[in-house]
């Protein structure tokens, strides 16, 4: 479904080239929730933002359903983001002005209220559906985000360190999200440092300088 082959990322600072993704090849699957784990600093951001075309690689090719990006073009790529991709970040990015269901219904687009209503009461949320981003906690913040990446119904759901600003308990609610989405069939691409929030996951690869490995 998805798949890059041997794609690298390089910077150029003061003439010096350093690889923050080096020569990977990955290929995920249908309904796989696949983890990339691995400390900061060693490519895993990077390495998504590759896999969802939000940046180009320095060099290799990302294919999605055999799709060359590249062949995409900029507004091809963005449409295939907007239809088909999710993104939940550490940061939930939510807008401070619009209510949780607002939020939600900003990304479904018209006639998405139903969809954002009941994917927000799935998460727990049902209560708090007119509250702004600043009357909910952390957790449920980012659950709100969730509820935003998932109401466009994506195939895939890219997640960068979601859990990273929260608490035990507020970590786990979201991952559950996720793992929800997952066992009703959705792709979850998530990297994380944290071990513990790839429980569920089919496949747990590791990162170590830009270079990507099993378990
Ligand atoms: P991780 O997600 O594992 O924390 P990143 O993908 O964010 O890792 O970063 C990988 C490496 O690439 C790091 O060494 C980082 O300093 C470097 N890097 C990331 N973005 C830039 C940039 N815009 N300019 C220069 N170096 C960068």
């Amino acid at each position: 479904m998805l798949e890059a082959r041997d794609v690298s990322l390089t910077y150029t600072a003061g003439g010096v080239r350093t690889y923050a993704v080096h020569h990977v090849d990955l290929r995920v699957s249908r309904g796989e929730f696949c983890g990339i784990m691995g400390p900061s600093g060693n490519g895993k951001s990077s390495l998504l933002y590759l896999l969802s075309g939000l940046r180009a690689p320095t060099g290799g090719t990302v294919l999605y359903e055999g799709r060359d990006y590249r062949a995409l073009g900029a507004r091809g790529l963005a449409d295939l983001r907007r239809r088909h991709f999710g993104f939940v970040f550490q940061q939930h990015f939510l807008i401070g002005y619009l209510t949780a269901l607002e939020n939600v219904m900003l990304a479904g687009g018209p006639g998405s209220k139903r969809e954002a209503m009941a994917l927000l009461a799935r998460l727990g949320l049902g209560e708090c559906l007119h509250r702004f981003p600043h009357q909910l906690s952390g957790g449920q913040r980012q659950r709100v985000a969730v509820a935003r990446a998932l109401v466009s119904r994506p195939r895939v759901v890219f997640a960068d360190e979601p859990t990273a600003s929260l608490d035990r308990q507020s970590a786990q609610e979201v991952v559950s999200a996720l793992e929800e989405y997952h066992r009703a069939g959705g792709t979850v691409i998530l990297v994380t440092h944290d071990p513990g929030v790839l429980r569920g996951a089919d496949r747990v690869l590791t990162m170590q300088g830009g270079r990507l490995s099993a378990g």
